[in-house]
This record gives structure tokens, sequence and C-alpha cells, in this order.
């Protein structure tokens, strides 16, 4: 993409390249080089809290509530060093979620108590959306809250909560009346995770590594203060913040970063006797991928002018959803193809940073299975690709 950005802008490029580069520690970005995926809570919180530190750690947050105030192009530059650094992924439930219902929706006293929190690291979060057997069509949730006194009591469970083993709070979406329409008796709740009652089991993923788990509560006692906004009126809150994980699962900068790595491991393999690089084939598959990154690049800066402008975005995050993840596993395959054999062997043991093995094969070949096998859920998660071609028919096409 070729931006002309001004001194200014160029300057603040500078200054974010060279923080990242001298604050970012060995031990993390080794890790998320390996495995961009890969990240236990002691160095996810340990880099949260160098960012904090230095302010960033919130970028699209509205300055006074502890954000950057950063403009587009500033944000937009700030991304690209951060995947370019090996930087690892924030915890996104708090910041990129729960974050902008709070200070949109939430009470002077939720504000004051739990966003701070958010930025400090203090509270990580996880989402409480899915349920078993509901999933897409997720206002069919059962998960109950009855009111008692100045409390609401919560029976029932959650599935695939990414990150509740680590979590501090969950942001949940609870029933509160089945009588009616069904997204009119949804109750939007924050529970502290080591309230009684609550039950985190595990769930392991097809990269043999542990993000997912269920989650059970049996007689889990919330204080009502911990309702965002009206009881009932949770599923408002619910779509708003699913329109910013949309926003954030576009992932482009991370795949620039794929496409750069994917260069490097196409030039270090070989296709009978030459560079994987030069085979046409493969670089025609390469330069679509990247014809369709920059097309995603756009349309995600498009979106992103139009909401500063208080434009409303009608289908545009779900087209970012289908197009993100398509190119991310893309991008994926196409690595694991052209290392061959030697992708095999990492699923697990090699990203781990306590993992003193030496490894089989090329260091480009670590982590790639393991990141490819995970992102098969990319077309899942954060409501799946088949949602969100429905929503862009329903309110782009009008069908
Ligand atoms: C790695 C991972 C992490 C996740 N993290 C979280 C989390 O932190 N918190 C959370 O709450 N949830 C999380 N989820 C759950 C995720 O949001 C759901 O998996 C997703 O919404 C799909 O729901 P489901 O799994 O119940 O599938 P289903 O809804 O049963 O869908 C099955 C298939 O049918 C298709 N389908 C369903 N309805 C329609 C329709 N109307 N039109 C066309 N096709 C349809 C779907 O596209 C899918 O292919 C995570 C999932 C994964 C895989």
């Amino acid at each position: 993409m070729d931006l002309v950005f001004s001194a200014e802008e160029l300057a603040f490029r500078d200054e974010v390249r060279e923080f990242l580069r001298t604050h970012l520690p060995d031990d993390i970005r080794e890790t998320t080089r390996r495995n961009p995926s890969y990240i236990d809570r002691e160095m996810m919180v340990r880099w949260q809290k160098i960012l904090y530190e230095q302010g960033w750690i919130a970028p699209a947050w509205p300055k006074e509530y502890g954000g950057t105030g950063w403009n587009l192009v500033q944000r937009y530059l700030f991304d690209e060093e951060y995947q370019a650094a090996d930087c690892p992924r924030v915890s996104p439930f708090g910041l990129m979620m729960v974050g902008p219902v709070l200070y949109t929706f939430g009470t002077a006293a939720q504000k004051e108590r739990y966003l701070p929190k958010i930025l400090s690291s203090e509270h990580l979060w996880c989402q409480g959306y899915s349920e078993r057997g509901s999933g897409s069509d997720l206002a069919s949730l059962q998960t109950r809250a009855v009111p008692d006194g100045d409390d609401y009591v919560i029976n029932g469970h959650k599935i695939w909560t990414s990150h509740a083993h680590h979590a501090d709070m969950m942001f949940c979406l609870t029933r509160t009346n089945s009588e009616g329409k069904r997204q009119e008796g949804i109750t939007f709740l924050l529970i502290p995770m080591d309230t009684p009652g609550i039950t985190v089991r595990p769930i392991v993923s097809i990269d043999q590594n542990h993000y997912l788990n269920e989650v059970f509560f049996d007689d889990v006692r919330v204080p009502a203060e911990n309702r965002i906004g009206e009881e009932n009126k949770g599923w408002t809150y619910a779509k708003f913040l699913l329109g910013h994980e949309r926003t954030g699962v576009a992932g482009v900068s991370k795949s620039k970063r794929k496409v750069e790595r994917l260069h490097e491991v196409a030039a270090a393999e070989s296709d009978g006797g030459r560079p994987l690089i030069e085979d046409a084939s493969f670089a025609r598959r390469l330069a679509d991928i990247e014809t369709r990154l920059t097309a995603l690049e756009f349309t995600q800066l498009r979106l992103l002018a139009r909401d500063r402008d208080g434009e409303t975005s009608g289908g545009e995050p779900s087209m970012l959803k289908i197009r993100g993840s398509e190119i991310e596993q893309d991008l994926n395959e196409a690595a694991i193809e052209a290392i061959g054999y030697y992708a095999g062997p990492y699923p697990n043991e090699a990203p781990r940073p306590e993992a003193n093995a030496p490894g089989i094969g090329p260091d480009h070949a670590e982590g790639k299975m393991a990141e490819h096998l995970l992102r098969r859920a990319a077309t899942i998660y954060g409501g799946s690709n088949e949602i969100q071609r429905g929503i862009i028919a329903k309110m782009v096409l009008e069908l």
C-alpha cells in the first residue's frame, strides 16, 4: 500500500518502532515469533503492563477513559509496527470487547471500577456468550439469571470460552425472560470468575493446546449492580460488542506479517532444485493472497474513516471478518505446503518456551502447524462466516 505519511507521522512511527524494539522482552518476542497464537498468562500480563506504563495499551479507547487519543493514521502505524516487531496479541476480551461496552453503556460506578483494571491488566476477561446448541443461534441461550433481592442467581453453562481459565472476570449473556421475543429476554452481566458455584473445565483444541473451556454455573450469585444497562436489553449491548469483535478479527497487519514470513519460507525452501519463490504457480498463489489482503486493508481503512465520521456500520464488519479469516487460513495453508514434511512435527512442543528439545527441520517450520490447525476455527469464532454472509444479505442487500 502506497501511503504518503507526513514528517510527524513518520516520527511517530519511528518512536513506536524504537519503543517496541527496546521494550518487548526477548523471551516474549521469541515465543510469538515461533507461534503467534501461543501466550501464557504471565507473559501476556507482563507485556500488557509494559504497554500500559507507556500509555499505549488501548489505542482505540477515548482519551478520557485511558485511551491514546491517536488518530486513525497513528493507530494504523502502531498496528503495523506492532505486528512487524512480533509483539503478542493482547487479551482482546477486556480491551477490545467489554471495555467499549462499559464506556458506552456502563454506569459511572462501573466505569470507575472496571476500566482502570482492564487497562492495567489487573483483570483479564473472558466472553460467556456461546452455549451448547446456542452458537450461531445465540438468542436461544438458556443460562438463567433469576433476580433474588439485590442479586441475580445464575444457573447453566457456557462453552468454547476462550481463556476462561486465565480470566478474572466474565461478561456473560443470561436469560432473564422466556416470554415473547427471545432477544428481548437477555441480560448482560459481569461475573467475577472466583464467585462460588463456577466450574471451569478445559477443552484441548486440535493443535493440542488449552485455550478453550466449558464453564458451569451452579447457583452463582452476582449483585444486580453488575448488570450492564437494563434488564432484558442485553442483546443491544451484545450486538454492539460483536461489531467490535468482528472488526478486530480482520487481522490485516498480522496477515501482512505472515506474507513477509511466507516470502522468507518460499525463498528458503526449494522445489525441483530451485527456490520455491521462483515457482510460477506458487508465486501466483502468493500474489493472489497479497492482492486480496491489500483490498481488505483499504476496506478496513475506509470503515475506520466512516466510524470516525460517525456513520453507522452496516455489513462491513462482517465483510472484514469473512475476508480476513479466509486470507489468514490461505496464508497458513500455503506456509504448510511450502514447508512440506517438516511442517508436521510441530503441533505443540516447539512453540512452548519451556521446550528445550532441538527442533526437527528448519527454524521457520516451528509453530506453523499449530497456527494452521488452530486458525481453522477463524471462520467459525466471532460468528461463523456463513452467519456473516447472512448478515450481509440482510443489511446490505436487503434480502
Ligand atoms: C477457537 C474458538 C474460540 C471461541 N471462543 C469463544 C469465546 O471466547 N466465547 C464464546 O462465547 N464463544 C466462543 N466461541 C464459540 C463461537 O462463537 C461459536 O463456535 C460460533 O458462534 C458457532 O457456533 P456453534 O459452534 O454452536 O456452531 P453452530 O451454530 O451449531 O453451527 C454449525 C454450522 O452450521 C452453520 N450455520 C448455523 N446456522 C446457520 C445459518 N442460519 N445459516 C447458515 N449456516 C448456518 C454454521 O456456519 C456452522 O458451519 C469460540 C469458538 C472457537 C472455535
